[in-house]
């Protein structure tokens, strides 16, 4: 609980750069959002000194989400069971 609030309150003082921010690779002069570019400069691999974030789906596990998503639809399934049962 401490660390996700440590990271959110990073995250809002701007020291990480997010997905609506823009960066000069002073190699190139190419404009590009690192958060979209794993921190690289597409062309020259070149990486800004601030942290750069990265969107949720790439640190989460794939078994929970596959776990996940089997659930929900073991979930609707019963539901559709039920359903089909009553009328
Ligand atoms: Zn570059």
């Amino acid at each position: 609980m401490t660390s996700l609030a440590a990271a959110v309150t990073h995250d809002a003082h701007g020291q990480t750069l997010g997905p609506h921010d823009h960066v000069v690779c002073p190699i190139d002069d190419l404009e590009f959002r690192p958060y979209y570019t794993d921190g690289a400069c597409p062309i020259c691999g070149w990486r800004p000194d601030e942290a750069v974030g990265r969107p949720w789906w790439l640190d989460a596990d794939p078994v929970l989400v596959a776990f996940v998503v089997a659930a929900v639809v073991a979930a609707l399934m019963v539901v559709i069971v039920i359903a089909a049962y009553r009328s």
